[in-house]
């Protein structure tokens, strides 16, 4: 299983120098896996992926949507793969939304008052197939999918990704309640390998931001080590963080536990 970050950032791009170290793009994590390429998250990162896509000839695609905030969804209009007749993009989501479907919240996005192109015009297959968050299902032989709960504005989805032997999990935009660990997030969480986790604040900062859904490094160690995880992948740095204040973050957690270290755009892990 070969992981590699096209996004980092959580809430908006950063677009300056001393952000680039760590990453200026929104939310983005490819995975191939049994020849197949899955992909979370829709966020600024994606279009860069979607042309490396196109250089490698890769026609059908994975897309698993944690949810549809802007930092999630903001590369999806430009992923060029979704003009390209014959290229089919398998998108699913959690239906956290009421009676909208995963169709109607794509749909928005590219309403023709935000954006030149709309739904219908697109070239390629777009397969959208909502799920309940706690559900769990198979992406393609050999490739199985848990997913759970979290505790974020309109719902969130973590995914837990079992294949090969290997377990990766992506669960980010979540808040925790301080002393009352995710229960459900341990159990996606179990012996994975990797744990990609909201490290959006600081402790110091949190209190200031009760309400908006986010997490920290402190947090995300000790679920990791309730779930008896190996790894945890910090990301979705706060745009308020430069590289100097998500480094000194890092090293915070890396001195907590060995486990733990900040997810960087282009950084490549081999599980
Ligand atoms: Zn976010
Ligand atoms: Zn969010």
């Amino acid at each position: 299983m070969r992981i590699k970050f096209w996004g980092v950032r959580g809430s908006i791009t950063c677009a300056y120098p001393d952000f680039l170290d760590y990453g200026g793009n929104t939310a983005c994590v490819e995975v191939e896996v049994l020849g197949r390429t899955v992909i979370f998250d829709a966020g600024s990162g994606l279009p860069w992926l979607g042309n490396e896509l196109l250089k490698r000839g890769v026609k059908e695609i994975v897309l698993l949507m944690s949810h549809f905030h802007q930092d999630h969804t903001a590369g999806f209009n430009y992923f060029k793969p979704i003009y390209i007749p014959g290229h089919t993009i398998n998108i699913k989501a959690a239906l956290n939304y009421g009676g909208t479907t995963i169709e109607d919240m794509i749909r928005r996005h590219m309403q023709a008052e935000l954006h030149p192109v709309q739904y219908d015009n697109l070239g390629s297959t777009l397969n959208c197939t909502g799920f309940q968050a706690g559900d769990s299902f198979d992406l393609a032989e050999g490739i199985h999918i848990k997913t759970s709960m979290l505790a974020h504005p309109s719902g969130c989805t973590a995914f837990r990704l079992e294949a090969e032997g290997k377990v990766l999990v992506y669960a980010t935009d979540t808040e925790h309640k301080a002393g009352e660990p995710d229960q459900a997030l341990i159990e996606i969480m179990k012996d994975a390998d990797l744990v990609i986790y909201d490290c959006t604040y600081s402790e110091q900062e949190l209190p200031q931001y009760e309400g908006w859904g986010h997490s920290t490094w402190n947090e995300g160690v000790k679920l990791c080590q309730m779930a008896n995880a190996k790894r945890m992948a910090m990301f979705h740095y706060s745009p308020d963080h430069n590289d100097d204040q998500v480094r000194a973050l890092e090293h915070e957690a890396q001195s907590a536990w060995a486990g733990a270290f900040g997810a960087k755009e282009g950084m490549e892990i081999i599980l």
